[in-house]
């Protein structure tokens, strides 16, 4: 074994503890509870003669509910992944822990590549500056419920939005990239809160986000989206301490169902009712049904 085992003894009897510590020499051990008070991280395996083990590191109880701490009961009763005699011989103490600490080490290391794994599923889904979905997957999730919705009857709709920060270039200049990323992160977490459980929001682009409004009739449409919109407006300070009001523009394009549209064709008229409403001024929104 390459780098020696990391071992707790937990007994309140020295004499215990003493007979523990020959037999494991010359590997490393520290005792609880004062190892666990001086923040050592988690052991590899504990030792104990009582169970079960409550005197855990902070950083300990997850990886004792994770198996990723191997536990040798001596002379106990109790969940243990070994369990010896209270008249043990040294041979089987050592020969315990040494086993325990490879299989610990093996289910670290895989614990560590499945963690690893999660981390990159999230990065390639989730935008890590707003935590909001990616255009990845917000084109997935688009396609998906637009194929649902030409399977429904023309009078269910869905609302397809898309918002860009108006002179947003301007806010980085003046305040800095931090100061940018500040807004962005206010935004995405302002739009989050505005819309509806169900209804689906993500960071598109730098600036730019969208927003699948469902079961929004299209009367109601233009309303809801000019609530949400207006209500994205950002104060910022720039650089020199001069207060700037930072706004969104929008555009939404309502889809009946029964009509198929690609998402292509959605996000196309959603942008360019966006656009209208950048070159008709900012700072508002204009949007119609598809097909109209
Ligand atoms: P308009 O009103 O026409 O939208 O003008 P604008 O200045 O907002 O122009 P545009 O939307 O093209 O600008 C987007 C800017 O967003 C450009 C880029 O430097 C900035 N940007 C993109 N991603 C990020 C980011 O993650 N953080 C910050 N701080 N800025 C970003
Ligand atoms: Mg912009």
């Amino acid at each position: 074994m390459a780098k020696p085992p990391d071992i707790l003894l937990l007994t309140a009897d020295p004499h215990q503890r003493r007979g523990w510590e020959e037999t494991l020499q010359p590997w490393a051990v520290c005792h609880g509870p004062d190892a666990i008070a001086a923040g050592q991280g988690p052991p590899e395996v504990i030792v104990t003669d009582h169970l079960p083990v409550t005197e855990v590191p902070p950083t300990g109880p997850a990886a004792l509910l994770r198996g990723e701490i191997g536990i040798v009961a001596v002379g106990a009763q109790g969940p243990a992944d070994v369990s010896l005699p209270a008249d043990y011989s040294t041979r089987e103490l050592r020969l315990a822990c040494q086993l325990l600490v490879q299989i610990i080490r093996l289910r670290r290391r895989r614990g560590q590549d499945h963690r690893a794994r999660r981390a990159l599923r999230e990065l390639a889904f989730r935008d890590p500056l707003t935590n909001l979905p990616n255009r990845r997957t917000w084109d997935a999730c688009l396609t998906a419920r637009l194929d649902e919705l030409a399977a429904h009857p023309p009078d269910t709709s869905l609302c397809v939005v898309l918002l860009d920060i108006d002179y947003f270039k301007q806010v980085n200049d003046r305040g800095g990239h931090a100061a940018g990323d500040a807004v962005l992160r206010a935004v995405a977490a302002r739009l989050s809160q505005s819309v509806r459980a169900g209804d689906a929001v993500a960071r598109v682009g730098g600036d730019e986000f969208a927003l699948l409004l469902e079961a929004l009739p299209p009367a109601a449409a233009g309303g809801v989206v000019e609530r949400i919109r207006s209500g994205l407006a950002q104060q910022c300070v720039e650089a020199n301490g001069t207060p700037r009001r930072v706004t969104v523009s929008a555009g939404y394009v309502t889809v009946p169902g029964g009509r198929p549209a690609t998402a292509d064709q959605a996000l196309t008229a959603a942008d360019r009712f966006l656009q209208q409403a950048k070159t008709t001024g900012r700072d508002r929104s204009t949007g119609g049904a598809m097909n109209a």
